[in-house]
């Protein structure tokens, strides 16, 4: 197969168009890649993503009804009973440090913002359990506001070996990727990449034979 390879270092423009290219490949194989954890609510997705934190989005979508309706609003969930929120999701991991989470979450929804989740990234970056990346997953999904690219796990390895970023720390391959695609497009590219991530660019032995971007990866083993 003859490849098309764009090494880092090269023009910036080169750059962007192997980015557009590969993003339209992505973007034809996945056209209905979304968050694949369950919710309705700005609240809901917020607490599914700070469990979401090492455990599966599978996982995390059997204990999220139980805990939804057990708490539906951030006053509830400042009032929970921790031994009754970490019963609900023992099985998510890191069960006690996620329930010390969420229930200062709840209570800093109520004392700050009326118990409501805030649109923008400077107030939800201030909340406990809340980083830059939970903070994307939010704007970008529950509010429709592309304020930057979620960097996950896999937008991390699949961004490195697809010529990207050079960047292992997410806040910087943020800024790469940022700078590379347009920003109505920002919160789809993490998408299409954590899609490819799973199905097909795994990290310990991704499928090149089977990947739509073979010939322009330079990763690619094939
Ligand atoms: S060619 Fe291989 S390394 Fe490159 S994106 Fe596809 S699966 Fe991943």
């Amino acid at each position: 197969m003859k490849k098309t390879i764009v090494k880092l270092g090269r023009r910036k423009s080169l750059r962007v168009a192997h980015t557009r290219e590969l993003y339209g490949r992505l973007r034809s194989l996945y056209p209905d890649a979304h968050v694949e954890l369950d919710y309705t609510t700005p609240l809901e997705l917020l607490i599914a993503t700070i469990l979401s934190a090492q455990c599966t989005d599978k996982r995390v979508n059997m204990v999220t009804p139980v805990v939804f309706k057990a708490f539906p609003t951030a006053q509830s969930l400042a009032d929970a009973d921790p031994a009754a929120l970490e019963d609900m999701i023992r099985s998510t991991g890191f069960f006690r440090n996620k329930t010390r989470s969420l229930i200062a979450l709840g209570k800093a929804l109520v004392e700050r913002h009326n118990g409501k989740v805030p649109d923008s990234m400077a107030e939800l970056v201030k909340l406990p359990g809340v980083g830059r990346k939970t903070a994307n997953v939010i704007l970008g999904n529950a509010f429709n506001k592309n304020e930057g690219v979620v960097v996950d796990t896999h937008v991390g390895r699949l961004a490195v070996r697809l010529g990207l970023t050079r960047q292992t720390d997410p806040v910087k391959a943020e800024q790469d990727l940022m700078s590379l695609i347009d920003r109505d497009d920002w919160t789809m590219l993490a998408h299409v990449l954590i899609f490819h991530g799973r199905r097909v660019c795994f990290a310990r032995s991704p499928k090149c034979t089977l990947c739509t971007l073979a010939e322009i990866c330079p990763s690619s083993t094939i």
